[in-house]
């Protein structure tokens, strides 16, 4: 299995931030940024839909 190398966490949050400015409605989820197996998938995926619903509405 694949493995994350040292800073991981901080490069993605980086970036993860970088692209929230540069395009608000796009969000990074998946294994390779938050875990590797189904369920981190699905807990990210879960977090990014609520994220995706407050972005929107605070953008009305
Ligand atoms: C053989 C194998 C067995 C596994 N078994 C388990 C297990 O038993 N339990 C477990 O928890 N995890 C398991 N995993 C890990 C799990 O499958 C992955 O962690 C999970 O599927 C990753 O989800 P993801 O959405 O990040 O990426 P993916 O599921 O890879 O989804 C990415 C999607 O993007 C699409 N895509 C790629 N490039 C483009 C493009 N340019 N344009 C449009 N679409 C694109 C791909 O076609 C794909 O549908 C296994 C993985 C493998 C390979």
């Amino acid at each position: 299995m694949p493995q994350y190398q040292v800073g991981h966490e901080a490069r993605t949050q980086a970036a993860k931030e970088d692209l929230k400015k540069a395009f608000p409605m796009v969000q990074l989820i998946g294994s390779s940024f938050e875990g590797g197996g189904m369920p981190a998938c699905a807990q990210q995926g879960q977090a990014a839909a609520l994220e995706a619903i407050k972005r929107f509405q605070s953008k009305k």
